[in-house]
């Protein structure tokens, strides 16, 4: 046989065997079982639950960049609120306030040698922008329709509400809890968290205390968002992106436009943010990502599986397909978004220094100073610099939690019995919450919001018309219930 010939063959057989180890490797992830159905009378125990919800959501606890234009008293009002509403937490629990933007309760568990664990949620919510564009009032709480309407109804009284909810009717049987629970609000997460959870993390460290995990906002059940997937999934974010607000800069020399030089400082800018562009970050897929594709393989067709379970061979691939749309590239990339741009104030002057902000959102793996390094040679090839924008506000990615550890499998198991029609998944969350003020006080933190989302539902989050099912309020009380018996 020729050389060729020779040659051909070892690398058809070797690609054959390569096919067939892919096939099997995506055979042998079976299918999910049928997706289950709640028991809809288990929520009985919870009617009412919205009620109390809706009372909070009536409280209008905007938060603001310029805590000048707050309502200090809506905060204040809210804490009141809330110790009403829900009366044997505020007897019962230990109850603290370790900054005037924070609630803290503890309910100490039987077994002292065992880790506690953090329960948090914000009771703050971003202001409701068009009030001409929401049907009801944004802070009515009103019931209609199978919903409670108004802003924090998703954004996210709803945990806060729920978890004191569970914790009451507990409480009313005289159960305590295994371990230690903390119960942890923050009043200014929309705003960075600094008066709130900050300072609940700086007591709890004080303490010394050291938790298994701690649960947050940032995923949810979501629904009919992964086409392909054979049922919703409950995202449970694991990872967290980092944030990064950098000022594209250039200078130039003021003067008449009528005899500009070739190139203006704003020309530079735009230039910089035009190779930002052209250059994205380079794809990755994190530990995070494999452990989402490997877990979600269960819930889609074949052809996925065979993606997903081949990563090895078909990152690739994958990479490709989630760069095309702007929700999964941002799960493979640093992202870059330019927000604002500014130059001369008026039409025919040259502007001295012309700049834009880019607003980056490190993948993990990445850092800060090596996305700022990235972006400044960037910018040095279209004659501006790159800089921090916001007197050097940013936060590094956050460490990606464990799913091999018990407080994951206590949140699978409780997502498991409440949302029986849904798998569930680790993900990473691409915005920000106020976890990152936890960091080093807990082995692992999960971000999951106990409620079934579609993309229609999420409009509401920031947006006109915010409102969460009455099914889903009540459903989301049981998960804590559920989470809180198994600790
Ligand atoms: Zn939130």
């Amino acid at each position: 046989m020729h050389v060729v010939g020779i040659v051909a063959l070892v690398l058809g057989s070797a690609l054959l065997a390569l096919l067939a180890t892919m096939l099997a490797r995506a055979a042998a992830c079976h299918r999910a079982p049928a997706p289950g159905r709640l028991d809809a009378s288990r929520l009985d125990a919870y009617a009412g639950a919205e009620g109390r919800l809706a009372a909070l959501i009536r409280v209008p606890t905007v938060s603001r960049f310029d805590p000048a234009e707050e309502d200090d008293g809506a905060f204040t009002r809210l804490k009141a609120e809330a110790l009403r509403l829900y009366p044997l937490a505020a007897s019962r629990l230990l109850r603290s306030e370790p900054g005037d933007r924070a609630m803290l309760f503890e309910w100490p568990g039987r077994d002292a040698s065992l880790e506690p664990v953090i329960l948090t949620a914000h009771y703050d919510v971003v202001p409701p922008g068009d009030e001409g564009a929401w049907d009801r009032p944004p802070f009515s709480g009103e019931i209609a329709d199978g919903y409670v309407h108004g802003r924090g109804a998703q954004d996210v009284k709803i945990m806060m509400a729920a978890a004191l909810e569970a914790a009451e009717r507990l409480l009313r049987s005289d159960f305590v809890p295994r371990r230690t629970v903390f119960l942890a609000f923050g009043g200014d997460e929309e705003t960075g968290g600094v008066r709130g959870a900050a300072s609940i993390a700086a007591v709890l460290r004080e303490r010394g205390v050291r938790a298994s995990f701690l649960l947050d906002e940032g995923g949810f059940v979501a629904e009919g968002m992964l086409g392909f997937a054979d049922r919703p999934l409950a995202l449970v974010g694991v990872a967290e992106k980092g944030y990064v607000d950098v000022a594209i800069v250039a200078s130039g020399s003021a003067g008449h436009a009528s005899m500009p030089p070739r190139h203006t400082a704003a020309g530079l800018v735009a230039k910089a943010v035009s190779l930002s562009e052209a250059r994205p970050f380079p794809a990755r897929i994190t530990a995070t990502l494999a452990r989402f594709l490997g877990d979600l393989a269960p819930y889609a067709p074949f052809g996925y599986r065979l993606l997903f379970r081949n990563l090895i061979v078909t990152a690739p691939l994958v990479k490709a397909a989630f760069s095309a749309a702007p929700t999964t590239n941002a799960l493979v990339r640093t992202t870059c978004a330019a927000t604002m741009l500014s130059g001369s104030d008026k039409e025919n002057v040259l502007p001295d220094r012309a700049s834009a902000v880019l607003n980056v959102r490190v993948l993990p793996g990445d850092d800060v100073a090596g996305t700022m390094a990235r972006l400044d040679a960037i910018a040095a090839r279209a004659g501006a610099r790159a800089d921090f924008a916001h007197h050097g506000y940013a936060v590094e990615p956050l460490p990606e939690s464990p799913v091999d550890h018990d407080g994951y499998r206590l949140l699978k198991a409780a997502i498991g019995e409440v949302f029986p029609e849904a798998g569930a998944v680790p993900f990473m969350f691409t915005a920000g919450t106020d976890t990152k003020h936890y960091v080093g006080l807990c082995e692992a933190i999960y971000r999951f919001e106990p409620i079934l989302q579609s993309a229609d539902d999420l409009k509401g989050v920031h947006g006109p018309n915010e409102r969460v099912s009455v099914d889903n309020a009540r459903r989301c009380c049981l998960f804590y219930e559920t989470l809180l018996r198994s600790l």
